[in-house]
C-alpha cells in the first residue's frame, strides 16, 4: 500500500509533488498566517510561552497525519513545549529531522513598523508580520512538504521528524538544549535546522568561527590637557595598543579558509565607552572593546597570548596598564564536513527546485545548530530567506514558502542525488 506507482518517472514524479505544493498554495498561505497571529514570546521577553502556537501546531499535524507526536514540556512559568512529530519512512532506522522555533523576538520600536507586527498582511507578494522568515516559514515549508507526500500517499525514504522547538531566541535552554538532555538524537540522524539562509538559496552553513569579545581597559593618570608631561594619557595608549593589535594579529591570524564569509578570521575594534566629558582634560581611563571572529582551526588562547604581548609592549613604551578581559570566549562548534548525506541531500533537493548550485559555507556565527553541532551530530543550516530575521517590517517571500515546501517533500521523499558542487570543509587553508 502507499507505494508510489510503479510507472511513473522520477521527473514525472517531481512534477506531481511540486504541482501538488502547487495546488495547496492557498491552505499553506492561509495556516501561515493563522500561525502568525499567535506571538509565542518567551518569558525573557515578557511573554507567555509558546502553548498557544504549539496547540495551533498540533491540530495541523494532525491533519495532515503523522505517525507519533511526542511532546516535551521544559519545567518553566509559562508552558514552553517542544513539538517532535515523527512520519514513519522506508527505511525505520534512519531519520531526517527538521527543527525550527516556534518563538519569535519582540517586534521592537512599534513605529517602525508599517503593519501590526502579529496581524499579518499579504503586501506585493510578501507576508508581513514578526516571525515570518524566523522561523515561520520554514516550519511551515517543512510541515506542508510531508502534507504534499501524504496527498499522493508516498512513504518517505526514511522516518521524518519535524521538531518545532521552543526558546531558540533566549538562549535555547527550554528548546535545543532541553531535547538534548533527553537523549533522542541518534548518532547517524540527518539534523537540518533551517534559522538562516539568503536571498538565492544557495548557503548551506555548516560551520562557524569562534567568537571572541574582548574588553580593553587602559589606565594612565589624569591631568589637565595643557600639561600632558603630568600624567599618563590612557586614551592614547589604548588607541596605540588598538592600531598595534590589529596590525600585528591580523598578520599572525591570517589563515583563510575559502568556506567562510570572509575566509579569514577577523579582528575589529567595535564599542567605546565613554572617558572624560570634557575636551580639556587628559583621559586616565580608557575602555574599548574588541570583536574577533576566529577561523576554528586557530586555538583562541594563542590569539589571547598574542594580543597579550603587544599590550606588554603598549605598556613599557607609555607607562599605562592595559587590561584585557574576555567578555565572551565561544569555541567554534566542530563544523559540518561539506560532504555530509544531509548536505548533499538538502543542496540535491535544492538544486531540483531552483535550478541553483548551492554551497557548503562557514559564517562568523552563529546559529543554534551550533549547540547540535557541538553535542556531536552534523547539522546543516539553510532557507531561502531575505534575511529580515528581528527587524521591523519582518516579512516572507510567498514564493520562497511555497519553493522550500517543495524542497522538504523531495527531501522526504528521497531527493536522488545530483551534483550541488559542493565542496568539503577540510580544504583550504591559505597562509599568506
Ligand atoms: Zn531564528
Amino acid at each position: 500500500m502507499n507505494e508510489i506507482p510503479e510507472k511513473m518517472t522520477d521527473n514525472a514524479l517531481t512534477d506531481k509533488i511540486f504541482s501538488t505544493v502547487e495546488g495547496m498554495r492557498d491552505e499553506i498561505v492561509e495556516n501561515f498566517m493563522g500561525m502568525l497571529r499567535i506571538p509565542a514570546l518567551s518569558p525573557a521577553n515578557g511573554g507567555e510561552g509558546e502553548g498557544k502556537k504549539a496547540e495551533y501546531l498540533m491540530r495541523l499535524l494532525k491533519e495532515i497525519g503523522v505517525d507519533e507526536i511526542k511532546l516535551y514540556d521544559a519545567p518553566d512559568t509559562v508552558p514552553r513545549p517542544n513539538i517532535i512529530a515523527i512520519k514513519h519512512g522506508k527505511d525505520r532506522t534512519r531519520r531526517l529531522w527538521v527543527m525550527t522555533h516556534t518563538d519569535v523576538v519582540p517586534p521592537g520600536e512599534a513605529s517602525l513598523w508599517e503593519t501590526d507586527p502579529f496581524e499579518p498582511v499579504v503586501k506585493n507578494g510578501k507576508v508581513y508580520a514578526r516571525g515570518a522568515e524566523d522561523n515561520g516559514q520554514e516550519l511551515m515549508a517543512s510541515l506542508y512538504g510531508l502534507k504534499a507526500l501524504n496527498k499522493l500517499r508516498i512513504i518517505p525514504a526514511m522516518d521524518i521528524v519535524l521538531a518545532f522547538v521552543a526558546d531558540e531566541e533566549t538562549g535555547s535552554e527550554k528548546g535545543i538544549k532541553f531535547l538534548l538532555g533527553k537523549g533522542i538524537f541518534k548518532k547517524d540522524d540527518l539534523i537540518i535546522v533551517p534559522d538562516a539562509g539568503n536571498p538565492d538559496g544557495t548557503e548551506l552553513e555548516v560551520a562557524e568561527k569562534s567568537i571572541l569579545w574582548l574588553k580593553i581597559i587602559t589606565k594612565g593618570k589624569q591631568c589637565h590637557a595643557s600639561t600632558p608631561g603630568r600624567g599618563i594619557n590612557a586614551f592614547a595608549a589604548g588607541m596605540r595598543f588598538g592600531v598595534l593589535t590589529l596590525e600585528e594579529i591580523k598578520k599572525e591570524f591570517d589563515a583563510e579558509n575559502r568556506i567562510f564569509k570572509p575566509p579569514a578570521s577577523t579582528f575589529e575594534p567595535t564599542k567605546k565607552e565613554a572617558n572624560v566629558p570634557n575636551v580639556n582634560t587628559i583621559p586616565g581611563e580608557d575602555v574599548f572593546y574588541l570583536d574577533c571572529r576566529i577561523l576554528p582551526e586557530y586555538d583562541m588562547e594563542e590569539v589571547m597570548k598574542s594580543v597579550r604581548g603587544v599590550a606588554d609592549r603598549v605598556e613599557r613604551e607609555t607607562g599605562a596598564r592595559i587590561g584585557i578581559e574576555p567578555v565572551q570566549m565561544e569555541r567554534a562548534a566542530p563544523p559540518t564536513p561539506g560532504d555530509a548525506e544531509v548536505v548533499q541531500l538538502l543542496g540535491s533537493a535544492v538544486n531540483q527546485v531552483y535550478g541553483i548550485k548551492p554551497k557548503p559555507v562557514g559564517i562568523g556565527g552563529g546559529t543554534c545548530a551550533a549547540i547540535v553541532r557541538r553535542a556531536g551530530f552534523n547539522a546543516v543550516v539553510w532557507g531561502k530567506l531575505d534575511d529580515m530575521a528581528h527587524s521591523p517590517n519582518e516579512y516572507a517571500v510567498v514564493e520562497n514558502l511555497i519553493g522550500d515546501t517543495k524542497v522538504y517533500a523531495l527531501l522526504y521523499f528521497g531527493a536522488p542525488m545530483t551534483t550541488t558542487g559542493a565542496g568539503g570543509t577540510k580544504n583550504l587553508i591559505i597562509s599568506r
